[in-house]
C-alpha cells in the first residue's frame, strides 16, 4: 500500500442533501459506542462503492462504522420526516436512530447515502435510545442482501458492528450498528414534513432534489413535478409487483418506511411467506392485517395519494386542476401494478407470450395453493421441473394437501404452452431464473439471529449469508436451506425490534 492510500479517508463524500436548508435536518454525530467489534463487512459491495474493504475492516475503519469516529468529508446528519404510522398521521418522526454520514458516488457512477442505524439518540429520538439491538439488525442484513440477490430494488448492508454494550428491550441485548446504503433515505414522509408545514418552499426544494438524484428525465417534462409523481408511482407499481412475486411482506408500510426512489426499506418485522396464503401477515403490531401480504398493493397506492396531496401545489395553478393531475397519476397505479403482476407470474409460470387470461391461470393456481396449503417458494420452483417433463408432477402436486387439486391445474396450464414455440428446456431455464431456490425463511433467519445473540456464534449467518446470495442456482449440500420450517419451528410473528 502506498503511503498515499493509507492517508485517504474511507470515504470520498459527496454530499448533497447537507446543502439543502436547515430544517430539513439536524446536523449532530453519532454517539461513540464503548467497545466497536465488527462482526460483518460487505466486501463485495464495499468494492462496487469503490471502498477499500482492507481499510474499512481495519480499527481506524472500524471506528467510522460504528460511529465512533468521523471519517473526513463526512457532514453528519439526522433527517427529518414525517408519516402515517398504521393510518394515523405523525407529524414528526425523524432518524431517531440513525445518521447520514454522507453520499459516495460509486463504481457506476450513482450516487449513495451511507447510514448508521443504531447510531444513537438525535433530537428525532422521542423516547427511544437511538440504539439498535444485535438481532434486528443481523436481521435487517440478511434480508436486505437476499433481496438484492433475488432482484428487488433495495437498500444495502455495508456492514455490522457489535458496539460493546447492551440496549433494553423486554431484556438486556448486546447493541450493534448497521451500515445502511441506500439511493437515499428520502421518504413519502420526507414531503408529508413540508407538506404538514404548508411550507410550499421546501416541498418544491424536495422535489427539486429528487428529480436531479433519482428522476432527472422529469426534468425535461412538461410539468417536471407531475412527471416525478408519475415515475415514483411506476417504481413503486414494479416494486410490489416483484415483492408479491417472491413472497415477500413488509409488514410495516407506513408511509415513513417507503422510499421515494423505489427501493424497499427498513426491514422491520418483514417476513417470507412458507405456506401461500393472501391474508398472511407476520407483524406482532399489525393486528388488523392492514400490511398483509396481498393487501400490499392497496396500501402503496394509499401511501402515493398521501404523496400526491403534498405535491398538489405544484402540479397545477388552480385548485381543480391540481387535484385533477393528481388523481389521474394516482389512478395510474392500478394499471402499472397490474401490467407488472402480470409480468412476474407470466414469467413464474414460464409463459413466454402474452395471451388474454393468463392472469386467470396464475390466480387459478394461487387458489388452489391456498387451499392446498403449498409451500409458495417451492411449488415454482418444481414447477420448472414441470415445464421440462411431466413426470415432475408428481413432486408439484406433492407440494399440496390434495395433489389432484395441482392435478386438474396442470391440465389447464399444459394446453396454454402449448400455444407457445419455446422449448421445454428453454422455459425450464428461464422459471428457474423467476422462481428462486432459496429464501430467506424466518425459521433461517431465526436460527442464526439466536446463535449470534446467545452464543456469539456467527457462523450460522455467515452460512445463511452465504446461501441467499445465489438464490436461483442449485447449491448442493445445501437443501436444508430450501425447505419450509418443521411444525415446531414456524415462526408465527415477528418484531420491530426498536
Ligand atoms: P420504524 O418503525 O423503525 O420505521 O421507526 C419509526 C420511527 O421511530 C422513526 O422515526 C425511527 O427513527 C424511530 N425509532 C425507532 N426505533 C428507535 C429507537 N430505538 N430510538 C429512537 N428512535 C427510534
Ligand atoms: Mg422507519
Amino acid at each position: 500500500m502506498t503511503l498515499a492510500a493509507t492517508h485517504a479517508a474511507p470515504f470520498a463524500f459527496d454530499n448533497s442533501y447537507a446543502r439543502l436548508p436547515d430544517r430539513f435536518f439536524a446536523r449532530l454525530p453519532p454517539t461513540p459506542v464503548a467497545t466497536p467489534r465488527l462482526v460483518k463487512l460487505n466486501e463485495r459491495l464495499a468494492r462496487d462503492l469503490g471502498l477499500d474493504p482492507a481499510r474499512l475492516a481495519s480499527p481506524e475503519g472500524i471506528e467510522v462504522l460504528a460511529g465512533n469516529r468521523i471519517a473526513h468529508g463526512s457532514e453528519p446528519i439526522a433527517q427529518a420526516y414525517a408519516g402515517h404510522q398504521f393510518g394515523g398521521f405523525v407529524p414528526q418522526l425523524g432518524d431517531g436512530r440513525a445518521v447520514l454520514l454522507g453520499e459516495i458516488i460509486d463504481r457506476a457512477g450513482v450516487r449513495r447515502d451511507i447510514q448508521l442505524k443504531g447510531s444513537g439518540p438525535t433530537p428525532f429520538s422521542r423516547r427511544g435510545d437511538g440504539r439498535a439491538a444485535l438481532g434486528p439488525v443481523l436481521r435487517e442484513y440478511i434480508v436486505a442482501e437476499a433481496m438484492h440477490a433475488l432482484g428487488v430494488p433495495t437498500t444495502r448492508s455495508l456492514a455490522a458492528v457489535l458496539s460493546g454494550e447492551h440496549v433494553f428491550r423486554e431484556e438486556a441485548l448486546p447493541g450493534a450498528v448497521l451500515t445502511r446504503v441506500a439511493a437515499s433515505h428520502i421518504r413519502v414522509g420526507t414531503f408529508q414534513y413540508f407538506a404538514v408545514r404548508r411550507d410550499t418552499d421546501g416541498i418544491r426544494q424536495l422535489a427539486d432534489h429528487v428529480i436531479a438524484r433519482h428522476y432527472p428525465e422529469a426534468a425535461g417534462a412538461p410539468n417536471p413535478y407531475l412527471a416525478l409523481l408519475d415515475a415514483v408511482i411506476a417504481r413503486q407499481a414494479a416494486l410490489i409487483a416483484r415483492w408479491l412475486a417472491i413472497g415477500f411482506i413488509h409488514g410495516v408500510m407506513n408511509t415513513d418506511n417507503m422510499s421515494i426512489a423505489g427501493e424497499t426499506i427498513d426491514y422491520g418485522p418483514c417476513a417470507f411467506m412458507d405456506t401461500y396464503h393472501p391474508g398472511t401477515v407476520f407483524s406482532s403490531i399489525d393486528a388488523q392485517g392492514r400490511y398483509a401480504y396481498a393487501n400490499q398493493p392497496q396500501i402503496a397506492q394509499w401511501n402515493l395519494a398521501r404523496l400526491t396531496e403534498t405535491l398538489l401545489p405544484l402540479l397545477a395553478e388552480t385548485e381543480a386542476a391540481q387535484l385533477e393531475a393528481g388523481q389521474a397519476s394516482l389512478m395510474g397505479f392500478g394499471g402499472l401494478f397490474e401490467a407488472a403482476y402480470t409480468r412476474e407470474l407470466r414469467a413464474k409460470l414460464g409463459l413466454m407470450e402474452a395471451r388474454d387470461g393468463d392472469l386467470d391461470l396464475a390466480h387459478d393456481l394461487l387458489d388452489r395453493m391456498t387451499k392446498g396449503e403449498a409451500d409458495f417458494t417451492l411449488t415454482f420452483r418444481d414447477l420448472a421441473d414441470a415445464a421440462a417433463a411431466p413426470s415432475a408432477d408428481a413432486k408439484v402436486a406433492g407440494r399440496f394437501k390434495d395433489p389432484a387439486v395441482f392435478t386438474e391445474w396442470a391440465s389447464r396450464w399444459r394446453a396454454r404452452l402449448e400455444l407457445e414455440s419455446g422449448t421445454p428446456s428453454v422455459r425450464r431455464e428461464a422459471m428457474r431464473q423467476a422462481n428462486p431456490a432459496f429464501i430467506p425463511r424466518n425459521h433461517l433467519v431465526e436460527e442464526a439471529i439466536a446463535a449470534a445473540v446467545r452464543r456469539e456464534d456467527f457462523q450460522p449467518f455467515e452460512d445463511l449469508v452465504a446461501v441467499l446470495a445465489r438464490p436461483f442456482d442449485d447449491q448442493p449440500g445445501r437443501e436444508r436451506y430450501t425447505l419450509p420450517p418443521k411444525p415446531e419451528e414456524v415462526v408465527k410473528q415477528t418484531f420491530c425490534g426498536t
